[in-house]
């Protein structure tokens, strides 16, 4: 669907406020208005989504489309964090070819859009197609309506020639009209001091990092302790930068991602899912730190993350009282990630702005305010399947359908992809 429609008959929370008996008019691609349903034009199509939650598109912080091959697939029992990367993620990513990289993002932008997320924060790794791996990724982000953020992981894992080519696709990568682009880098423990300088005398000062920062002991340790100081020596902390995970980062190296204005993402399963730790989301909250929510290649669903954050801070700190503010703030500043890639986004619902939006197949059926909608987020929308979900007013899914996307062959395009890459794991 295309044009000019507007919603009716739902709760709208617009992620700061909640209004009800109002309309909310999309067309050419930005929310027109929130009217009165008897104010709008009598011509105009209207939806009515009976009583359901209306909220902004979601945003993820941090996704790795290259790992959709991976469900199900074979792969000896790790016994440790850098095992799991040496025997399953390292092999994946040298093993994916152009086709099966096409596929695994495009059936991710797919996932996305089937819960909600419209904007796409995506860490990449193929060190089997590196020179164009981006463009091949964007490009499949946005044929499915995703605005999105691509960045290739540098790891001097496979080499220096190969870190070198990384490097070199992350420099020479032109994004398309929703895109935008950071540097990718794997992780201080994969990264020694020759390639960290090369690469902070390349990137240009006003262009952020994407970054797994101590996400699990090893990566401290290979730094002797000082894995952030080491990182700002390259000046890799700067404020358009993301480091991700921070499980293991001290209070004063909170204090100084605080100070940077650097963003903290936070991937409370993926955390728990290797075992390494999990980031003290109400301390670093309370030192300052600007923490957004991303699910890491784990799956798709950032409501699902919320909950886990909020379950998480309280298991961490155990302590019934806390979460909800942190939580609450997290999903602020992860929807506010749109607005500092695009002028039109603001993450939010917002006239004249992007028209990014989800309907969630979730009917408050308690009293619903501003002051209590991150309570009806937390507990009453993460179980309720996406109804509805619009980018840039375009409907991209509708109950269980992606308009103009036949699912069974793309899944089994996938299915056939999958075979040939484990195939080739098997005998790499
Ligand atoms: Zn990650």
């Amino acid at each position: 669907m295309r044009g000019e429609f507007a919603l009716v008959g739902g709760v709208i929370f617009t992620g700061r406020a909640v209004l009800k008996g109002q309309a909310l008019l999309v067309g050419e691609g930005v929310v027109r208005g929130l009217v009165p349903p008897s104010e709008l034009p009598r011509e105009i199509e209207q939806i009515d989504v009976a009583g359901r939650l209306i909220l902004p598109g979601f945003v993820n912080a941090h996704h790795h489309a290259y790992s959709a091959l991976a469900t199900g697939m074979p792969s000896a029992a790790a016994r440790n964090f850098r095992e799991v990367l040496e025997q399953v993620w390292w092999r994946l990513d040298k093993a994916l070819d152009e086709e099966a990289l096409a596929l695994s993002a495009r059936w991710t932008a797919l996932q996305c859009l089937q819960h909600g997320v419209t904007t796409l924060i995506d860490h990449h790794a193929s060190y089997g197609v590196v020179r164009g791996a981006l463009e091949i990724v964007q490009r499949e982000f946005e044929a499915c309506g995703l605005s999105s953020v691509v960045c290739f992981e540098i790891s001097g894992r496979h080499g220096r020639a190969a870190a070198m080519a990384a490097l070199e696709e992350n420099l020479s990568f032109r994004p398309g009209p929703r895109g935008a682009r950071l540097i990718g880098l794997h992780a201080g423990f994969t990264l020694d001091d020759e390639l960290l300088r090369e690469v902070g005398e390349r990137v240009p000062d006003d262009v952020g990092f994407h970054i797994h920062c101590a996400e699990d002991v090893v990566d401290v340790a290979n730094a002797q302790g000082q894995l952030l100081e080491r990182l700002a020596r390259f000046g890799i902390v700067r404020r358009q930068s993301l480091l991700v995970h921070g499980v293991h980062l001290r209070e004063d190296e909170l204090e100084r991602v605080a100070r940077s204005g650097a963003a903290l993402v936070h991937c409370p399963e993926s955390n728990m899912h290797n075992g390494v730790g999990s980031l003290d989301l109400v301390r670093a909250t309370a030192l300052g730190v600007r923490v957004v929510c991303g699910t890491d290649g784990l799956h798709s669903s950032m409501l699902r993350s919320y909950a886990a954050a909020y379950l998480l801070a309280r298991h961490t700190r155990r302590d019934a009282g806390v979460g909800f503010a942190e939580t609450g703030r997290m999903y602020t500043s992860t929807q506010g990630l749109a607005r500092s890639f695009w002028p039109d986004s603001s993450g939010e619902i917002e006239v004249g702005k992007r028209a990014d939006l989800v309907v969630l197949a979730y009917q408050p059926h308690t009293p619903i305010t501003t002051e209590n909608a991150w309570g009806h987020v937390l507990y009453g929308a993460p179980l309720a399947p996406v109804q509805m979900t619009i980018s840039g007013g375009v409907v991209r899914y509708a109950d269980g359908c992606w308009p103009g996307w036949d699912m069974r062959s793309i899944t089994a395009a996938c299915t056939r992809a999958a075979e040939r890459v484990w195939a080739r794991l098997r005998v790499t």
